[in-house]
């Protein structure tokens, strides 16, 4: 079997000391950044290393999805 692609979740820009929470199209929650390059990954939700704003948008961005 092959691993799902994470094409969305957690990941750290090069130039950012938090992580920033990325949508499938690149762009991060909170808007202020935007990657295709940086490893993502899921889980940690609650990591203190998280962008506070994308934190913030992440439940209502999971059930927008639906
Ligand atoms: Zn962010």
């Amino acid at each position: 079997m092959v691993e799902a692609k994470i094409v969305e979740g957690w990941g750290f820009p090069s130039n950012s000391k938090k992580a920033h929470y990325f949508k499938a199209d690149g762009r991060s929650l909170c808007r202020k950044w935007g990657s295709f390059r940086v490893p993502l990954e899921q889980g940690n939700d609650e990591s203190p290393d998280n962008c506070v704003a994308c934190m913030r948008d992440l439940p209502k961005h999971r059930k927008s999805k639906k």
